[in-house]
Protein backbone atom coordinates (compact mmCIF):
# COMPACT_ATOMS: atom_id res chain seq x y z
CA UNK A 1 0.00 0.00 0.00
CA UNK A 2 0.97 4.03 -0.65
CA UNK A 3 0.19 6.42 0.89
CA UNK A 4 0.10 9.70 -1.18
CA UNK A 5 0.23 13.41 -0.54
CA UNK A 6 -1.56 14.98 -2.93
CA UNK A 7 -3.06 18.98 -2.61
CA UNK A 8 -6.17 19.67 -2.42
CA UNK A 9 -6.08 23.58 -3.73
CA UNK A 10 -4.51 21.47 -7.59
CA UNK A 11 -5.38 17.28 -6.91
CA UNK A 12 -1.58 17.32 -7.77
CA UNK A 13 0.37 14.49 -6.28
CA UNK A 14 3.30 15.76 -4.03
CA UNK A 15 5.04 12.79 -2.83
CA UNK A 16 4.38 8.54 -1.87
CA UNK A 17 5.59 6.89 1.12
CA UNK A 18 5.13 3.13 1.40
CA UNK A 19 3.32 1.94 4.36
CA UNK A 20 4.55 -0.31 6.67
CA UNK A 21 4.37 -4.12 6.70
CA UNK A 22 2.99 -5.96 9.70
CA UNK A 23 6.16 -7.54 10.75
CA UNK A 24 7.27 -3.39 10.91
CA UNK A 25 4.79 -2.47 13.49
CA UNK A 26 5.28 -5.68 15.44
CA UNK A 27 8.78 -4.64 15.67
CA UNK A 28 7.79 -1.03 15.96
CA UNK A 29 5.84 -1.80 19.21
CA UNK A 30 8.59 -3.79 20.45
CA UNK A 31 10.98 -0.51 20.31
CA UNK A 32 8.20 1.48 21.81
CA UNK A 33 7.79 -0.82 24.73
CA UNK A 34 11.90 -1.45 25.00
CA UNK A 35 11.88 2.91 25.08
CA UNK A 36 8.96 2.98 27.78
CA UNK A 37 11.08 0.46 30.03
CA UNK A 38 13.99 3.73 30.67
CA UNK A 39 11.64 6.35 29.73
CA UNK A 40 9.96 6.38 32.10
CA UNK A 41 12.53 6.29 34.71
CA UNK A 42 13.59 9.94 33.44
CA UNK A 43 13.18 13.23 35.76
CA UNK A 44 11.05 15.92 34.70
CA UNK A 45 13.71 18.07 34.09
CA UNK A 46 15.27 15.68 31.46
CA UNK A 47 11.51 15.09 29.59
CA UNK A 48 11.53 18.83 29.62
CA UNK A 49 14.42 19.78 27.82
CA UNK A 50 13.50 17.51 25.07
CA UNK A 51 10.11 18.86 24.62
CA UNK A 52 11.79 22.62 25.06
CA UNK A 53 13.99 21.82 22.12
CA UNK A 54 11.11 20.27 20.47
CA UNK A 55 9.07 23.87 20.83
CA UNK A 56 12.20 25.94 19.98
CA UNK A 57 12.55 23.93 16.58
CA UNK A 58 9.04 23.87 15.82
CA UNK A 59 9.68 27.89 15.97
CA UNK A 60 12.40 28.25 14.04
CA UNK A 61 11.39 26.54 10.87
CA UNK A 62 8.02 27.52 11.14
CA UNK A 63 7.26 28.83 7.59
CA UNK A 64 8.41 25.39 6.13
CA UNK A 65 5.98 23.60 8.58
CA UNK A 66 3.21 25.86 7.46
CA UNK A 67 3.93 25.53 3.96
CA UNK A 68 3.69 21.27 4.53
CA UNK A 69 0.30 21.53 6.07
CA UNK A 70 -1.13 24.02 3.78
CA UNK A 71 -0.17 21.99 0.80
CA UNK A 72 -0.97 18.19 2.31
CA UNK A 73 -4.56 19.61 3.02
CA UNK A 74 -5.17 22.87 2.02
CA UNK A 75 -5.56 25.22 5.10
CA UNK A 76 -4.74 28.81 4.72
CA UNK A 77 -1.24 29.60 4.95
CA UNK A 78 -1.82 32.35 7.98
CA UNK A 79 -3.75 29.49 9.92
CA UNK A 80 -0.80 27.32 9.14
CA UNK A 81 1.61 29.58 10.98
CA UNK A 82 -1.08 29.82 13.64
CA UNK A 83 -1.67 26.19 14.51
CA UNK A 84 2.66 25.87 14.51
CA UNK A 85 2.53 28.25 17.15
CA UNK A 86 0.10 26.95 19.19
CA UNK A 87 1.75 23.98 18.87
CA UNK A 88 4.91 25.39 20.05
CA UNK A 89 3.19 26.55 23.34
CA UNK A 90 0.91 23.67 24.12
CA UNK A 91 4.72 21.91 24.13
CA UNK A 92 5.82 24.25 26.74
CA UNK A 93 2.91 24.34 28.74
CA UNK A 94 3.41 20.51 29.31
CA UNK A 95 6.97 20.74 29.35
CA UNK A 96 7.01 23.39 32.16
CA UNK A 97 3.66 22.33 34.18
CA UNK A 98 3.50 18.72 33.67
CA UNK A 99 6.05 18.39 37.39
CA UNK A 100 3.21 20.19 39.24
CA UNK A 101 0.23 18.30 37.30
CA UNK A 102 1.67 15.24 38.24
CA UNK A 103 2.66 16.01 41.59
CA UNK A 104 1.72 13.58 44.81
CA UNK A 105 -1.62 14.28 46.03
CA UNK A 106 -1.94 13.85 49.43
CA UNK A 107 -5.78 12.90 50.72
CA UNK A 108 -7.04 15.75 52.34
CA UNK A 109 -10.43 14.91 55.04
CA UNK A 110 -10.44 10.92 54.75
CA UNK A 111 -9.74 9.02 57.67
CA UNK A 112 -6.31 7.10 56.51
CA UNK A 113 -2.71 8.90 55.98
CA UNK A 114 -2.88 8.01 51.98
CA UNK A 115 -1.75 9.97 48.75
CA UNK A 116 -2.31 9.45 45.08
CA UNK A 117 0.76 9.24 43.11
CA UNK A 118 0.89 9.37 39.63
CA UNK A 119 3.09 6.75 37.17
CA UNK A 120 3.18 6.21 33.42
CA UNK A 121 1.10 3.11 31.91
CA UNK A 122 3.22 2.51 28.75
CA UNK A 123 2.88 2.35 25.02
CA UNK A 124 0.09 4.50 23.92
CA UNK A 125 -1.65 4.47 20.37
CA UNK A 126 -3.25 7.75 18.56
CA UNK A 127 -5.35 7.93 15.66
CA UNK A 128 -5.30 11.22 14.26
CA UNK A 129 -7.07 13.39 11.87
CA UNK A 130 -5.92 15.51 8.91
CA UNK A 131 -7.94 18.81 9.54
CA UNK A 132 -5.58 20.55 12.40
CA UNK A 133 -2.13 17.93 11.59
CA UNK A 134 0.37 19.21 13.63
CA UNK A 135 -1.85 20.14 16.51
CA UNK A 136 -4.01 17.48 16.81
CA UNK A 137 -0.59 15.01 17.49
CA UNK A 138 1.30 17.02 19.14
CA UNK A 139 -1.86 17.48 22.09
CA UNK A 140 -2.09 14.15 22.30
CA UNK A 141 1.75 13.15 21.92
CA UNK A 142 3.33 16.02 24.15
CA UNK A 143 1.56 15.43 27.97
CA UNK A 144 1.91 11.62 27.48
CA UNK A 145 5.55 11.83 26.62
CA UNK A 146 5.96 14.34 30.03
CA UNK A 147 4.13 11.62 31.95
CA UNK A 148 6.19 8.98 31.03
CA UNK A 149 4.67 6.89 28.58
CA UNK A 150 5.80 6.31 25.33
CA UNK A 151 3.29 7.10 22.21
CA UNK A 152 2.73 5.86 18.94
CA UNK A 153 0.65 7.58 15.69
CA UNK A 154 -1.20 6.50 12.80
CA UNK A 155 -2.04 9.98 11.49
CA UNK A 156 -4.28 10.53 8.71
CA UNK A 157 -3.47 8.60 5.43
CA UNK A 158 -3.85 12.07 3.35
CA UNK A 159 -1.05 14.39 5.56
CA UNK A 160 1.95 11.99 5.45
CA UNK A 161 4.20 15.10 4.74
CA UNK A 162 3.22 16.04 8.18
CA UNK A 163 3.30 12.92 9.57
CA UNK A 164 7.16 12.46 8.73
CA UNK A 165 7.49 16.07 9.67
CA UNK A 166 6.25 15.52 13.40
CA UNK A 167 8.34 12.18 13.56
CA UNK A 168 11.64 14.59 12.38
CA UNK A 169 11.29 16.83 14.74
CA UNK A 170 10.54 14.52 17.65
CA UNK A 171 13.29 12.71 17.28
CA UNK A 172 15.92 16.14 16.43
CA UNK A 173 14.85 17.25 19.64
CA UNK A 174 16.59 14.51 21.90
CA UNK A 175 14.09 12.15 22.80
CA UNK A 176 15.48 8.57 22.10
CA UNK A 177 14.37 6.32 19.99
CA UNK A 178 11.16 4.66 20.29
CA UNK A 179 9.65 7.33 22.65
CA UNK A 180 7.91 8.45 19.41
CA UNK A 181 6.66 6.61 16.64
CA UNK A 182 4.90 7.59 13.56
CA UNK A 183 3.41 4.60 11.69
CA UNK A 184 2.35 4.46 7.79
CA UNK A 185 -0.18 2.03 7.93
CA UNK A 186 -3.04 1.30 6.59
CA UNK A 187 -6.72 1.64 8.71
CA UNK A 188 -7.31 -2.36 9.34
CA UNK A 189 -3.72 -2.46 11.42
CA UNK A 190 -5.26 -0.66 14.13
CA UNK A 191 -6.91 -3.64 15.36
CA UNK A 192 -3.70 -5.69 15.69
CA UNK A 193 -2.02 -2.80 17.75
CA UNK A 194 -4.55 -2.16 20.13
CA UNK A 195 -5.01 -5.89 20.70
CA UNK A 196 -1.14 -5.83 21.71
CA UNK A 197 -0.65 -6.56 25.62
CA UNK A 198 2.24 -4.33 25.16
CA UNK A 199 -0.08 -1.57 24.50
CA UNK A 200 -2.06 0.28 27.03
CA UNK A 201 -4.28 2.88 25.77
CA UNK A 202 -5.42 4.38 22.54
CA UNK A 203 -6.67 8.00 21.81
CA UNK A 204 -8.80 8.81 18.65
CA UNK A 205 -9.81 12.11 17.08
CA UNK A 206 -12.01 11.98 14.03
CA UNK A 207 -15.51 10.85 12.57
CA UNK A 208 -18.19 8.71 14.95
CA UNK A 209 -18.00 6.23 13.13
CA UNK A 210 -13.79 5.79 13.46
CA UNK A 211 -14.13 6.43 17.35
CA UNK A 212 -17.05 4.10 17.53
CA UNK A 213 -14.68 1.00 15.43
CA UNK A 214 -11.76 1.94 18.05
CA UNK A 215 -13.67 2.25 21.20
CA UNK A 216 -15.27 -1.17 20.48
CA UNK A 217 -11.34 -2.53 20.36
CA UNK A 218 -10.21 -0.93 22.94
CA UNK A 219 -13.54 -2.07 24.78
CA UNK A 220 -13.05 -5.70 23.42
CA UNK A 221 -9.36 -5.62 24.71
CA UNK A 222 -9.82 -4.11 27.98
CA UNK A 223 -7.79 -0.97 26.93
CA UNK A 224 -8.22 2.55 28.28
CA UNK A 225 -9.43 5.37 25.44
CA UNK A 226 -9.99 9.01 24.68
CA UNK A 227 -12.47 9.94 21.83
CA UNK A 228 -12.73 13.62 20.39
CA UNK A 229 -15.11 13.24 17.67
CA UNK A 230 -17.32 15.42 15.85
CA UNK A 231 -19.44 18.08 16.97
CA UNK A 232 -22.88 20.19 15.51
CA UNK A 233 -22.10 23.68 17.79
CA UNK A 234 -24.68 25.96 18.23
CA UNK A 235 -24.16 29.82 18.32
CA UNK A 236 -27.15 31.13 19.81
CA UNK A 237 -27.93 35.08 19.24
CA UNK A 238 -30.26 36.21 21.91
CA UNK A 239 -31.95 39.72 20.98
CA UNK A 240 -29.74 42.05 22.99
CA UNK A 241 -26.36 40.19 21.30
CA UNK A 242 -24.30 43.19 20.24
CA UNK A 243 -24.97 42.10 16.35
CA UNK A 244 -21.83 43.60 14.54
CA UNK A 245 -19.57 41.92 16.61
CA UNK A 246 -21.70 39.22 16.74
CA UNK A 247 -21.90 38.69 12.69
CA UNK A 248 -18.14 39.13 12.37
CA UNK A 249 -17.78 36.12 14.80
CA UNK A 250 -20.10 34.50 13.66
CA UNK A 251 -17.89 34.39 9.97
CA UNK A 252 -14.84 33.39 11.51
CA UNK A 253 -16.89 30.61 13.83
CA UNK A 254 -17.99 28.95 10.94
CA UNK A 255 -14.69 29.40 8.46
CA UNK A 256 -12.20 28.48 10.83
CA UNK A 257 -10.35 25.69 8.70
CA UNK A 258 -12.50 26.42 5.91
CA UNK A 259 -15.23 24.88 8.21
CA UNK A 260 -13.59 21.88 8.63
CA UNK A 261 -13.44 22.05 12.69
CA UNK A 262 -14.92 19.86 14.91
CA UNK A 263 -15.67 22.83 17.05
CA UNK A 264 -16.08 25.54 14.40
CA UNK A 265 -19.83 27.05 15.07
CA UNK A 266 -22.41 25.00 12.28
CA UNK A 267 -25.79 25.68 13.90
CA UNK A 268 -26.55 29.15 14.21
CA UNK A 269 -29.62 29.85 16.57
CA UNK A 270 -31.48 33.33 16.19
CA UNK A 271 -34.28 34.85 18.19
CA UNK A 272 -36.65 36.02 16.16
CA UNK A 273 -36.48 39.67 16.87
CA UNK A 274 -32.82 40.01 15.17
CA UNK A 275 -33.19 37.25 12.83
CA UNK A 276 -33.70 39.12 9.43
CA UNK A 277 -30.92 41.78 10.26
CA UNK A 278 -28.37 38.85 11.48
CA UNK A 279 -29.11 36.83 8.25
CA UNK A 280 -28.55 39.88 5.44
CA UNK A 281 -25.62 40.79 7.49
CA UNK A 282 -24.09 37.80 7.64
CA UNK A 283 -25.36 36.61 3.85
CA UNK A 284 -23.23 39.65 2.84
CA UNK A 285 -19.96 38.80 4.87
CA UNK A 286 -19.70 35.25 3.97
CA UNK A 287 -20.18 36.31 0.16
CA UNK A 288 -17.41 38.50 0.21
CA UNK A 289 -14.92 35.56 0.76
CA UNK A 290 -12.11 35.24 -1.65
CA UNK A 291 -11.19 31.97 -2.78
CA UNK A 292 -7.95 31.20 -4.30
CA UNK A 293 -4.66 29.55 -3.54
CA UNK A 294 -4.25 28.96 0.35
CA UNK A 295 -0.23 29.92 -0.06
CA UNK A 296 -1.92 33.20 -1.20
CA UNK A 297 -1.87 35.32 2.24
CA UNK A 298 -5.14 37.24 0.58
CA UNK A 299 -7.11 34.24 0.43
CA UNK A 300 -9.92 33.89 2.98
CA UNK A 301 -11.51 30.73 1.47
CA UNK A 302 -8.96 27.81 1.13
CA UNK A 303 -10.12 24.54 -0.56
CA UNK A 304 -10.89 21.26 1.69
CA UNK A 305 -8.61 18.76 2.53
CA UNK A 306 -9.44 16.74 -0.42
CA UNK A 307 -11.75 16.44 -3.42
CA UNK A 308 -13.87 13.23 -1.79
CA UNK A 309 -14.59 15.42 1.05
CA UNK A 310 -16.21 18.65 -0.75
CA UNK A 311 -17.70 15.82 -2.48
CA UNK A 312 -19.29 14.27 0.25
CA UNK A 313 -20.16 18.13 1.25
CA UNK A 314 -22.02 18.44 -2.06
CA UNK A 315 -24.27 15.56 -1.57
CA UNK A 316 -25.04 16.09 2.27
CA UNK A 317 -25.76 19.98 1.11
CA UNK A 318 -27.88 19.02 -1.80
CA UNK A 319 -29.58 16.18 0.18
CA UNK A 320 -30.65 19.12 2.64
CA UNK A 321 -32.06 21.16 -0.74
CA UNK A 322 -33.89 18.30 -2.11
CA UNK A 323 -35.44 17.82 1.25
CA UNK A 324 -36.95 21.56 0.99
CA UNK A 325 -34.14 23.64 2.90
CA UNK A 326 -34.09 27.10 1.82
CA UNK A 327 -30.54 28.73 0.26
CA UNK A 328 -29.96 31.52 1.25
CA UNK A 329 -26.66 31.59 0.04
CA UNK A 330 -23.89 29.54 -2.46
CA UNK A 331 -25.29 25.36 -2.04
CA UNK A 332 -23.01 24.06 -4.53
CA UNK A 333 -18.86 23.64 -5.95
CA UNK A 334 -17.48 26.39 -8.07
CA UNK A 335 -16.37 25.88 -11.67
CA UNK A 336 -12.84 25.73 -10.62
CA UNK A 337 -9.84 23.11 -10.42
CA UNK A 338 -9.53 21.76 -6.41
CA UNK A 339 -11.21 20.69 -3.84
CA UNK A 340 -13.18 24.11 -3.02
CA UNK A 341 -16.77 24.54 -2.15
CA UNK A 342 -18.56 27.91 -2.27
CA UNK A 343 -19.79 29.58 1.04
CA UNK A 344 -23.39 28.42 1.74
CA UNK A 345 -26.20 29.24 4.06
CA UNK A 346 -29.20 27.12 4.20
CA UNK A 347 -32.30 28.20 6.51
CA UNK A 348 -35.68 26.24 6.99
CA UNK A 349 -34.04 23.37 8.16
CA UNK A 350 -35.93 20.84 9.94
CA UNK A 351 -35.54 17.54 12.31
CA UNK A 352 -36.61 15.11 9.53
CA UNK A 353 -33.99 16.78 6.97
CA UNK A 354 -31.32 14.09 6.46
CA UNK A 355 -28.13 16.41 7.67
CA UNK A 356 -29.97 18.21 10.91
CA UNK A 357 -28.19 15.73 12.61
CA UNK A 358 -24.80 15.55 10.81
CA UNK A 359 -21.91 17.44 11.06
CA UNK A 360 -21.46 19.53 7.84
CA UNK A 361 -17.42 19.33 7.53
CA UNK A 362 -16.90 22.81 5.32
CA UNK A 363 -17.76 26.37 4.75
CA UNK A 364 -21.88 25.61 5.29
CA UNK A 365 -23.76 27.71 7.94
CA UNK A 366 -27.54 26.00 8.97
CA UNK A 367 -29.34 29.01 10.55
CA UNK A 368 -32.44 28.20 12.69
CA UNK A 369 -34.79 31.25 13.75
CA UNK A 370 -36.62 30.09 17.28
CA UNK A 371 -39.11 32.48 19.04
CA UNK A 372 -36.79 32.61 22.12
CA UNK A 373 -34.30 31.96 24.64
CA UNK A 374 -36.15 28.91 25.83
CA UNK A 375 -36.69 27.76 22.20
CA UNK A 376 -32.94 28.60 21.18
CA UNK A 377 -32.03 26.20 24.07
CA UNK A 378 -34.17 23.29 23.32
CA UNK A 379 -32.91 23.23 19.58
CA UNK A 380 -29.17 23.73 20.24
CA UNK A 381 -29.65 20.16 22.82
CA UNK A 382 -31.38 18.80 19.98
CA UNK A 383 -28.49 16.84 18.84
CA UNK A 384 -26.60 13.88 19.29
CA UNK A 385 -23.63 15.70 19.59
CA UNK A 386 -22.00 17.51 22.33
CA UNK A 387 -18.95 19.74 21.73
CA UNK A 388 -18.62 23.20 22.45
CA UNK A 389 -20.80 26.28 21.68
CA UNK A 390 -21.54 29.59 22.04
CA UNK A 391 -23.81 32.38 23.50
CA UNK A 392 -24.11 35.92 22.42
CA UNK A 393 -25.31 38.61 24.36
CA UNK A 394 -24.43 41.69 26.18
CA UNK A 395 -26.23 40.39 29.57
CA UNK A 396 -23.19 38.38 30.86
CA UNK A 397 -25.13 36.68 33.73
CA UNK A 398 -27.55 35.73 31.11
CA UNK A 399 -25.53 34.26 28.98
CA UNK A 400 -24.39 32.12 31.92
CA UNK A 401 -27.64 31.02 33.12
CA UNK A 402 -28.08 29.92 29.57
CA UNK A 403 -24.90 28.27 29.26
CA UNK A 404 -25.55 26.14 32.31
CA UNK A 405 -28.38 24.83 30.20
CA UNK A 406 -26.64 23.78 27.08
CA UNK A 407 -25.48 20.05 26.88
CA UNK A 408 -22.13 19.84 26.06
CA UNK A 409 -18.08 19.97 27.16
CA UNK A 410 -17.86 23.20 26.74
CA UNK A 411 -19.80 26.67 26.12
CA UNK A 412 -18.35 29.86 25.14
CA UNK A 413 -20.20 33.77 25.82
CA UNK A 414 -19.26 35.93 23.00
CA UNK A 415 -16.81 34.02 21.20
CA UNK A 416 -16.86 30.63 19.39
CA UNK A 417 -15.39 27.64 20.82
CA UNK A 418 -11.78 27.93 20.73
CA UNK A 419 -9.15 25.51 22.00
CA UNK A 420 -6.25 27.01 24.49
CA UNK A 421 -3.47 24.91 26.26
CA UNK A 422 -4.90 25.67 29.74
CA UNK A 423 -8.68 24.74 29.14
CA UNK A 424 -9.77 21.11 29.26
CA UNK A 425 -10.84 20.17 25.87
CA UNK A 426 -13.74 17.50 25.14
CA UNK A 427 -17.41 16.33 24.52
CA UNK A 428 -20.08 14.25 26.07
CA UNK A 429 -22.67 12.08 23.88
CA UNK A 430 -21.70 11.44 20.25
CA UNK A 431 -18.77 13.90 20.48
CA UNK A 432 -16.62 11.31 22.88
CA UNK A 433 -14.75 11.09 25.95
CA UNK A 434 -12.67 12.02 28.40
CA UNK A 435 -10.35 15.60 28.17
CA UNK A 436 -7.76 16.85 26.34
CA UNK A 437 -5.15 20.07 27.43
CA UNK A 438 -4.93 21.55 30.56
CA UNK A 439 -4.42 19.56 33.67
CA UNK A 440 -6.71 16.95 32.52
CA UNK A 441 -5.00 15.70 29.35
CA UNK A 442 -1.71 14.90 31.73
CA UNK A 443 -4.18 13.01 33.11
CA UNK A 444 -6.18 10.39 31.33
CA UNK A 445 -3.08 7.97 30.43
CA UNK A 446 -1.64 7.30 33.71
CA UNK A 447 -1.78 5.23 37.04
CA UNK A 448 -3.35 6.88 39.46
CA UNK A 449 -2.25 4.97 42.74
CA UNK A 450 -3.18 4.96 45.76
CA UNK A 451 -0.30 4.69 48.65
CA UNK A 452 -1.60 3.89 51.82
CA UNK A 453 0.99 4.89 54.79
CA UNK A 454 -0.37 2.30 57.22
P1 LIG B 1 -12.02 9.66 9.91
O1 LIG B 1 -12.62 9.62 11.24
O2 LIG B 1 -12.29 8.55 8.98
O3 LIG B 1 -10.40 9.79 10.07
C1 LIG B 1 -9.75 10.16 11.26
C2 LIG B 1 -8.65 9.16 11.58
O4 LIG B 1 -9.23 7.90 11.92
C3 LIG B 1 -7.73 8.87 10.39
O5 LIG B 1 -6.42 8.64 10.85
C4 LIG B 1 -8.33 7.61 9.81
O6 LIG B 1 -7.43 6.90 9.03
C5 LIG B 1 -8.70 6.87 11.07
N1 LIG B 1 -9.74 5.85 10.92
C6 LIG B 1 -10.83 5.87 10.14
N2 LIG B 1 -11.58 4.74 10.32
C7 LIG B 1 -10.92 4.01 11.25
C8 LIG B 1 -11.18 2.72 11.85
N3 LIG B 1 -12.23 2.01 11.53
N4 LIG B 1 -10.28 2.26 12.74
C9 LIG B 1 -9.20 2.97 13.07
N5 LIG B 1 -8.90 4.17 12.53
C10 LIG B 1 -9.76 4.70 11.64
O7 LIG B 1 -12.38 11.03 9.25
P2 LIG B 1 -12.50 11.41 7.69
O8 LIG B 1 -11.22 11.97 7.30
O9 LIG B 1 -13.01 10.29 6.87
O10 LIG B 1 -13.64 12.52 7.79
C11 LIG B 1 -15.01 12.15 7.84
C12 LIG B 1 -15.78 13.05 8.75
O11 LIG B 1 -15.31 12.89 10.10
C13 LIG B 1 -15.63 14.53 8.49
O12 LIG B 1 -16.46 14.95 7.45
C14 LIG B 1 -15.99 15.09 9.84
O13 LIG B 1 -17.38 15.16 9.97
C15 LIG B 1 -15.43 14.10 10.82
N6 LIG B 1 -14.09 14.47 11.34
C16 LIG B 1 -14.03 15.08 12.53
C17 LIG B 1 -12.80 15.50 13.03
C18 LIG B 1 -12.69 16.20 14.33
O14 LIG B 1 -11.82 17.05 14.51
N7 LIG B 1 -13.52 15.84 15.30
C19 LIG B 1 -11.56 15.32 12.28
C20 LIG B 1 -11.74 14.61 11.03
C21 LIG B 1 -12.97 14.22 10.61
P3 LIG B 1 -7.39 7.05 7.41
O15 LIG B 1 -6.94 8.42 7.11
O16 LIG B 1 -6.42 6.03 7.03
O17 LIG B 1 -8.80 6.76 6.95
Amino acid sequence: MTIISINPATNEELETYTALSKDDVVDAIGKSHHAYQSWRKTSFDERKKALLKFAELLRKDADEFARTITLDMGKRISESQYEIEYCASIAEYYANGAEKFLADQPMKDVDADAYLHYEPLGVLMGVMPWNFPFYQVIRFATPNIMAGNTVMVKHANNVPQCAEAIAELFSQCGLPDGVYTNLFIPTDFVEDIVSDARVQGVSLTGSEKAGAAVAALAGKNLKRSVLELGGNDPFIVLEDADLEKTVELAVKGRMVNAGQSCVASKRFIVVAEVADKFLSAFKEQMSQLKMGNPLDEETTLSPLSTEEAAVKLQKQVQGTINAGATVVLGGDRPDRQGAYFNPTILSDITPDMPTFDQELFGPVASVYVVKDEAEAIELANNSSYGLGGSIYTQDIERGRRVAEQIETGMVFINQPTKSQAELPFGGIKNSGYGRELSHLGILEFVNKKIIHLG
